[in-house]
């Protein structure tokens, strides 16, 4: 049985304000914010990290928000669309509540589930649907339970630059086995029970433009480090540039861009979010990297203060 990849560990965009970021996701969607923490490559720019309960990967959604930048255009080279599983019986409840919050959505169908479609403040596109597999996150926040709270990623939807050599890729490189393709779509599914559907438009977009209100990248679950080394050594054969291994504190990354032109990460599962603050008490304080330690006055000064929100009261 050759090497397979066990679906999405999280994914990155670009957004603009930070309040009005973490009052959507954490406020609206009621994800957690399970960390806060500065982009390491760029520390005067917030990294934020919202996910379930334990912010595990598989549920991680995370954001650069980049408060006064141009809007990005969302096109190929990007994922294009980020959904969300819900669990059963849940999609009637999220269409009143974003009704509630004036957030306009539309209704699809794909594959024989339906869709719910709509957009972030900054212009990020997503979906909501029902899935059976996958824990319920026992994070409940707001008017949102265990019953209706998003479970973690459903998928993404691929806007590749290169959809056959995408297609290829994501089949014979990363193991996931194509389930079929309606109209537009080829859908592709990998072995966890969550973020395990991932589709890739087949007709081309329009080349995307990064900016505010579009994903940076999308990163896949190595189990360890020595699993990320063996990815590491196979995308390689395939003829891909990957970087070497950067230490992202909460997980080790590598990078490498596809021929769909989409920035592709593979991230290991270990060691998490709790490797620098407590289970309950994750993502209120902001933790930094001990290379920025010494610069954490500057940076709490210069970095707009941000609250998670209960906007049900
Ligand atoms: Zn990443």
């Amino acid at each position: 049985m050759s090497k397979r990849i066990s679906g999405i560990h999280h994914i990155t965009a670009i957004v603009g304000n930070a309040q009005e970021n973490v009052d959507f996701y954490a406020g609206v969607l009621g994800l957690r914010l399970a960390k806060k923490t500065v982009n390491f490559d760029d520390p005067g720019t917030y990294h934020l990290y919202f996910g379930n309960e334990e912010g595990e990967p598989g549920t991680i959604m995370t954001f650069f928000p980049w408060g006064n930048a141009y809007r990005g255009k969302i096109g190929d080279g990007q994922v294009g669309v980020t959904a969300f599983a819900i669990p059963d019986n849940s999609l009637e409840f999220w269409k009143e509540r974003l009704n509630k919050f004036g957030v306009p959505f539309t209704e699809s169908e794909r594959f024989n589930e339906k869709y719910i479609g709509f957009e972030d403040p900054h212009g990020l596109l997503l979906e909501l649907v029902e899935r059976t597999p996958g824990k319920n996150s026992s994070w409940e926040f707001g008017d949102i339970t265990a019953e209706t709270a998003i479970k973690g990623f459903a998928g993404a939807l691929l806007f590749s630059a290169n959809a056959e050599k995408t297609g290829e890729l994501l089949e014979s490189v990363m193991g996931l086995e194509k389930m079929g393709q309606e109209g537009n779509v080829a859908r592709y599914q990998s072995p966890a029970a969550i973020g395990n559907i991932v589709e890739v438009m087949t007709e081309r977009q329009g080349i995307g433009q990064m900016g505010v209100g579009t994903v940076h990248h999308i990163a896949w679950r190595a189990e360890d480090d020595a699993d990320q080394l063996a990815w590491k050594e196979k995308i390689e054969n395939w003829r891909l540039g990957v970087t070497p291994v950067q230490d992202r504190n909460y997980f080790n990354s590598i990078y490498f861009r596809e021929y769909g032109e989409i920035l592709f990460e593979i991230a290991t599962d270990p060691p998490g979010f709790t490797i620098d603050e407590p289970l309950d008490s994750l993502g209120q304080e902001l933790k930094l990297p001990p290379q920025y330690e010494s610069v954490r006055k500057r940076l709490t000064q210069e970095l707009p203060r941000v609250q998670v929100r209960d906007l049900d009261k």
